[in-house]
This record gives C-alpha cells, sequence and structure tokens, in this order.
C-alpha cells in the first residue's frame, strides 16, 4: 500500500487492506484492550462481514451499529455510545475502529476524541467521500438538530487505511457524492488534477487508487500547514458555506440529499461570486465537469433560503459571511467577506 504521512499518523492507500491491517494491529498490540467496531446497518453488512473473519485481532471486538444517515451524527447517539463503552469498561488503551463513511468517521472520531479525554481510534472509509475528505484531516463531530458539525474537535487517528474494495458496492449517488470534494480538490489546488479529472470522469474504468491518493495527498498538505485553520485549510471550505447551508436547508425540510450533491451546488454558487468578486473566467469549464455528477440532481431553492444558515456558519466574522472563492483553477482565495445583503 502507498503510506502518505499526516502529522502524527499515517494513511495507508491500496487494495492490499486486510494484510496491511493485521501488520498495523500486531505491531500495536492493540488485542491487549478492548477493540470496538464502529459501523452502521449497511457498512456492517457490505464492509465488516467482507474482512472480518480474515481479521484476527478483530476476533474478540464489540460491534457497535448505529441507523444509517445523518441523524446518527447526534449527541443522544453519542451519549448511548459513552454509556456503552463505559459498561464494557473500555479504558485508555481501548481503540474504536470505524468502518463506515463519514458519518462514522465523524461521529466515532468524536465519540473517541471526548471518552475519558480520548481513546484510540482508527478510520477505514467505506464512501468515496469519506476516503478522499472525510476519513483524512483530523475534524471530527457532531450535528445540532438541522444545524450541520456545529460540535465537534480536532482528533488524529491511530491511522487511516483506505481501499478501493469498498467502491464496488457503492451506489452511483454515492459515489457522486465523492467526486464532488475530489473537483473540490482539483479546483481549489491543482490544474493538471483538474484535467486528468475532466479526462477520466465517466469513463467506464477509473483509477481510483490514483484518484484517492492525489485527492488525499492534497488534503493533507493543506492541513499540515493549517492544522487548525487559521489560514490555508480555509481552502477546503470552498463550496461549503454554501453548500452546508444547502444541506441543512433540505434536511429541514426532510428532503434526503447527500453531503456531496449539498457541495455540487455550492461550488455553483460559489463560483458566480467567484466571478463577481475575483472575475473567475473558467465559469463554463466547473460547471461542465460538475454536469458531469448532477444528471439526477433536482433540488430546487433560492440563495435566500439558504442566507440563515450560512450566517451560523463557524468562518463568519462582523456580521459577513467569510468565502473561500476561486481566481483561477488551481488558485483559491480564502476570508472573502461578502454581506448577506448583496447575495441574491
Ligand atoms: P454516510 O456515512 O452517511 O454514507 C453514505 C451511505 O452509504 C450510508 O447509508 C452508508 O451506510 C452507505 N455505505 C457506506 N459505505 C458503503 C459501501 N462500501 N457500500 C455500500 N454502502 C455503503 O455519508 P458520507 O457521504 O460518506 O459522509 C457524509 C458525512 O461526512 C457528513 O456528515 C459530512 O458532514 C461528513 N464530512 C466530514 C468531513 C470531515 O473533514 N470530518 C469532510 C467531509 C464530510
Amino acid at each position: 500500500m502507498d503510506v502518505i504521512k499526516a502529522k502524527g499518523y499515517n494513511i495507508f492507500i491500496g487494495n492490499d487492506l486486510i494484510s496491511e491491517l493485521n501488520i498495523f494491529l500486531a505491531k500495536k498490540k492493540y488485542q491487549k484492550s478492548k477493540i470496538f467496531i464502529l459501523v452502521d446497518e449497511k457498512t456492517h453488512e457490505f464492509c465488516l462481514d467482507r474482512i472480518i473473519k480474515d481479521i484476527p485481532a478483530f476476533a474478540n471486538s464489540e460491534i457497535i451499529e448505529v441507523e444509517c444517515g445523518e441523524d446518527s451524527k447526534s449527541i443522544e447517539i453519542c451519549a448511548n455510545i459513552w454509556e456503552l463503552l463505559l459498561s464494557y469498561e473500555a479504558d485508555k488503551n481501548s481503540l474504536i475502529i470505524n468502518i463506515g463513511g463519514g458519518v462514522i468517521t465523524d461521529l466515532g472520531g468524536f465519540i473517541a476524541s471526548t471518552f475519558k479525554r480520548g481513546i484510540l481510534f482508527i478510520n477505514i472509509p467505506t464512501t468515496l467521500l469519506a476516503m478522499v475528505d472525510a476519513s483524512v484531516g483530523g475534524k471530527v463531530g457532531i450535528n445540532l438538530g438541522a444545524y450541520k458539525n456545529q460540535v465537534g474537535n480536532f482528533a488524529k487517528p491511530e491511522a487511516v487505511f483506505i481501499s478501493p474494495i469498498f467502491i464496488d458496492t457503492l451506489e452511483k449517488r454515492q459515489i457522486n457524492s465523492g467526486l464532488a470534494e475530489v473537483i473540490k480538490h482539483a479546483i481549489i489546488a491543482d490544474e493538471k488534477y483538474f484535467s486528468y479529472l475532466e479526462k477520466n470522469i465517466g469513463k467506464s474504468k477509473i483509477d481510483w487508487i490514483e484518484i484517492i491518493s492525489k485527492s488525499v495527498s492534497i488534503k493533507n498538505a493543506i492541513v499540515n500547514k493549517d492544522y487548525k485553520e487559521s489560514g490555508d485549510r480555509k481552502k477546503l471550505n470552498f463550496g461549503h458555506t454554501f453548500g452546508h447551508g444547502i444541506e441543512s436547508f433540505f434536511i429541514n425540510k426532510g428532503v434526503d440529499i447527500l453531503h456531496g450533491e449539498a457541495i455540487i451546488l455550492g461550488m455553483k454558487s460559489e463560483i458566480e461570486l467567484s466571478e463577481k468578486y475575483l472575475e473567475f473566467k473558467e465559469k463554463k469549464r466547473v460547471f461542465n465537469l460538475l454536469k458531469k455528477l448532477e444528471h439526477e440532481l433536482n433540488y430546487k431553492f433560492k440563495s435566500t433560503d439558504i442566507i440563515s444558515y450560512m450566517k451560523a456558519d463557524k468562518k463568519n466574522c462582523e456580521n459577513k459571511i467569510s468565502f473561500s472563492l476561486i481566481s483561477e483553477i488551481g488558485k483559491c482565495e480564502v476570508d472573502n467577506l461578502v454581506d448577506p445583503d448583496v447575495i441574491n
């Protein structure tokens, strides 16, 4: 497997998940303490069941299963799991292995980082979105009602193991949701990668290891420079100020929208703002690539529907909404403060 060095942990990427994970778990001798495996209903069936028999260290682990979906990123679910950990006498050397999409890596990382002021965790992302984004970078957290990621933490995993073997059971919609973040990485940091994606997205055969490695490298390089998000890391928020607002707006209405789908719409809105504020000139190229992911999207909203949600964004200051905008493909500028009254 390829190894990307994050600050304080390694990110392993490749097909040979099982042997690499076995070597890692044996070396660290985690089995002396308790191992907990956090899954949702689908990742239990499609991912954990596929590998559990080949990983001896999993034999005596406790499996904790939550329902699929964003509702599991809640304080009630956290409380249930903290109590469960207590009842199993989990201690400071216990390990939680998060096997799932971004909901599981965000939730499991948050639970691990807060239980007894922090126990160990490993991420094994199983959606493309979690592989290229949610499982790396150290942000963990939960939602407060309809408001996304309002309670959270920075917490480093012991390691992240990314394997494209799990992609084959994902629905197309989920793959497109992950590709939204992949395209974002290219837009904010690397024009050559954007051209590669223009040539490859939509093809029947995709080199997932190439895409995951490139995207994780871009995110990791940014995070290594600015872990706590005081500068460069805000670039990763491109598309997310609108995107999180759009996601919250639809979730609040009971509409089932995926994170990456909201980010596709968020990136389009923020490209329009980039045209206005930074004279960005390649809107057509970006919209054409995003179009390949959009054919089944049919979410209708007005910018004014989203503003109240954007006002709750953690990056805002002076009653203005802070955006990361694009001046050219591969170049992102952070801290563009926009008056909510001019967004329409
Ligand atoms: P998700 O975790 O809900 O997974 C999507 C669905 O796919 C779920 O129903 C899941 O059970 C199913 N699934 C997962 N792996 C599967 C597989 N291999 N085969 C079949 N089905 C599978 O959603 P997501 O899109 O992975 O993540 C979204 C979450 O990630 C959001 O809560 C978002 O806020 C968070 N996020 C966090 C960060 C971060 O830096 N911490 C970054 C981006 C997104």
